[in-house]
């Protein structure tokens, strides 16, 4: 595997207390069980509207923040979903909708246009058990996110980003997303890759203070020792080997791991037809800087407004090498002049890995953190705090080498 050495990439500027995203979830009932899903699926686990409105003030109180990822469970099932939107945009907080896109109508996409939504995350990967799509492969299911990008784009000016959970036996397909992804540049503004992790009791043992925990009863528990070890550096081996020009520009580390790359980010340029570059790490440090000394705030998405502009980008050429080479592409045709360069991020998101001495390495600076009983906790394990009020400290069980196997939480 290839060695990427983290600091040839900006370190995203992403902290506790301000940052880009902050993570809502109004409830814990969901219509889906996808088979990589974070939390329990609650039935009667709606938030009151005060409750929401509650959590959505104590975040604006402890954390700046640009973008709120509504989430849940699916939390276009919740009877409120439109006022919250409604006030999370009174707020001046992007409200983005992370739903599967089942219960979204042409009706309800309408009302939450009106009450100011900035975008959706559409989850879609082949084991989510979807009715309909159960035998599909990632490639397939290209379809079904066609059919999600063009119901926000008949809207106009919504933000469309699309989750895939990967596994080793998808991973095959990531090419083929990418390139749907590049066909559909014009819809479509965010592709993320998410690295599947869960717990597995056989290769560290999990403790409550003293006490030994057995997590076989946790919802992202894994039974069968599946491999959930996949690194953000294969993934950026399988982009490069489709796109010798592809590289990130920006990342976020491991809380213990300085080296890893828990958040990494790309943003492309290109004509639906063509990638014609990258951006490198000084226009990101550009974009998050100015974003923040002009409106306060880290940026985490944009518009399509905006992103349809991709030209503008290439002004900050002088700055960075990488961009300089997009111009270059692009610019070889003169007739390019007078077509438009949108801009798409194509971002791998490796969760929880364990140290080889059992401690756990979360994203540093983690933007999908959420609130639990007045408390910012990581959102990917509010299930431990569900259950057992705190989170469960690792140690590898006596004779186990970790990250020579593969598990993980
Ligand atoms: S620490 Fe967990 S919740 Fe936070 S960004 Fe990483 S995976 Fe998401």
């Amino acid at each position: 595997m290839i060695k990427l050495n983290h600091l040839d990439y900006y370190r995203l500027p992403w902290n506790l207390t301000d940052n880009i995203i902050s993570w809502l979830e109004p409830t814990a009932k969901c219509n889906l069980a996808c088979f990589g899903c974070y939390r329990k699926n609650e039935v009667n686990s709606h938030k009151s509207f005060e409750q929401v409105i509650e959590e959505i003030l104590l975040f604006k109180r402890m954390r700046n923040t640009d973008a709120m990822s509504i989430a849940g469970g699916d939390p276009l099932l919740h009877p409120d979903i439109v006022r919250i939107v409604q006030f999370i945009k009174a707020q001046k907080i992007k409200p983005i909708i992370n739903t599967n896109g089942i219960a979204l109508t042409k009706e309800l996409l309408k009302e939450l246009k009106k009450a100011g939504i900035y975008g959706f995350t559409f989850h879609v990967d082949s084991k989510q058990n979807r009715p309909g799509w159960k035998d599909s492969n990632e490639i397939e299911l290209n379809e079904l996110r066609y059919h999600y990008a063009s119901m926000l784009a008949s809207e106009k000016n919504i933000s469309c980003s699309f989750n895939s959970t990967v596994y080793r036996d998808t991973m095959q397909y990531i090419p083929g997303m990418v390139e749907w992804a590049n066909k559909n540049i014009d819809i479509v503004n965010v592709m993320v890759f998410i690295l599947y992790r869960a717990v597995t009791n056989d290769f560290v043992d999990f403790y409550l203070g003293p006490e030994k925990i057995d997590m076989s009863n946790l919802v992202y528990n894994s039974e069968e020792s599946k491999v959930v070890d996949i690194k953000t550096e294969e993934l950026y081996e399988i982009f490069k080997k489709n796109d010798p020009n592809y590289d990130a520009c920006s990342y976020l580390n491991g809380s213990e791991n300085p080296e890893s790359f828990k958040w990494f980010l790309a943003g492309r340029l290109g004509t639906k037809k063509k990638i014609f570059g990258y951006l490198g790490p000084k226009t990101m440090e550009i974009v998050q800087t100015f974003n923040h000394l002009l409106f306060g705030k880290y940026l985490s998405y944009t518009s399509p407004k905006i992103s349809r502009k991709g030209k503008s980008l290439l002004l900050l050429s002088p700055f960075d090498k990488k961009l300089r080479q997009a111009v270059k592409n692009f610019f070889i045709n003169p007739f390019n002049m007078f077509r438009r360069l949108y801009y798409q991020s194509i971002m791998v998101i490796q969760p929880v890995d364990l140290t080889d001495d059992g401690r756990q390495s979360m994203c540093d600076g983690c933007p999908d953190i959420t609130l639990w009983n007045g408390k910012f906790v990581w959102s990917c394990r509010l299930e431990e705090q569900l259950n057992y009020g705190i989170n469960l400290r690792t140690f590898p069980k006596e004779g186990i080498k970790l990250n020579k196997k593969s598990v993980v939480s």
